[in-house]
């Protein structure tokens, strides 16, 4: 099986909806394997974000996942990185599907794109390089 890195972004939690995106998660039948609660640093963020260093959106984005703390979850099961970023849809929610994080919860304030309630690894190589940032442990 497979692992994905799951993180609930500031807006997520600031808006109480922790709990509903992990219940999409287990009810698709994804097993949560690490989960915490934190605030990440600038270190981490760079390394989490180092393709997007030198966008305009890099800095903003930065800031705005300081801002707050962060549910980072690890989550496994079959084709999980697929399987979750179709639970997410795509980044923009209000192009976003309905019965998806974004198309269902997703609001545009004017920052969608930026504040798109959660991130999911895309790909096997990214989920083991995010996973070892976040779970040095796992
Ligand atoms: P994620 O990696 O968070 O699941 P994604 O793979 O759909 O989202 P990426 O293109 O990897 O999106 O961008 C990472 C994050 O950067 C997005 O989730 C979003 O928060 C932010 N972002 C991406 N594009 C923009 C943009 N044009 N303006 C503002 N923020 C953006």
């Amino acid at each position: 099986t497979e692992r994905t890195l799951v993180l609930v972004k500031p807006d997520a939690v600031e808006r109480g909806l922790t709990g509903e995106i992990l219940r999409r998660v287990e009810a698709k039948g994804y097993r949560l394997v690490a989960a915490e609660l934190r605030t990440a640093d600038d270190a981490l963020l760079a390394a989490h974000y180092a393709e997007h260093e030198g966008k305009p959106f890099y800095a903003p984005l930065v800031d705005f996942m300081r801002s707050g703390p962060v549910l980072a979850v690890v989550a496994e099961g079959q084709r999980v990185i697929e399987g979750f970023r179709a639970l997410a849809g795509t980044t923009d929610p209000t192009g976003a599907a309905p019965g998806t994080i974004r198309g269902d919860l997703g609001r545009d304030w004017g920052l969608a794109v930026q504040q798109n309630l959660v991130h999911g690894s895309d790909s096997p190589e990214s989920a083991a390089r995010e996973i070892g940032l976040w779970f040095p442990g796992l």
